[in-house]
């Protein structure tokens, strides 16, 4: 379950950035080549939390779609999967958006 690990170092910065603050609610944007179920990042995070200034945060999930671009017929189609596949069957195919994990915004007080 890679969950725990990308939740984890997602916790980390979180409670860096909080300073000592209370953290109340964290956002996400994640892309959909990360692989992430969000059911299973949503349970890390309590844990991952647990004692921590972010103890009780809620975890808002914004989940996007990859974008690629296909090397052999040159088409660009979107990605809901960590399967890199054109429509046309080729696996020649370039990624252009759909990797990343961004925290978005963090409520603290
Ligand atoms: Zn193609």
């Amino acid at each position: 379950m890679h969950e725990m690990a990308i939740t984890q170092s997602v916790v980390d910065a979180v409670c860096e950035h909080a300073a000592g603050r209370r953290v109340h609610s964290v956002k996400l944007e994640i892309g959909a080549l990360c692989a992430v179920v969000p059911d299973s990042m949503l349970f890390c995070f309590e844990l991952a939390t647990e004692g921590t200034v972010a103890d009780g945060a809620r975890l808002e999930l914004d989940l996007l779609p990859g974008q690629a671009r296909c090397r052999t017929c040159g088409r660009d189609f979107e990605l809901s999967d960590p399967i890199l596949l054109c429509p046309c069957g080729s696996a020649d195919v370039e990624v252009l958006a759909g990797n990343d994990l961004r925290i978005m915004s963090m409520e603290v007080s």
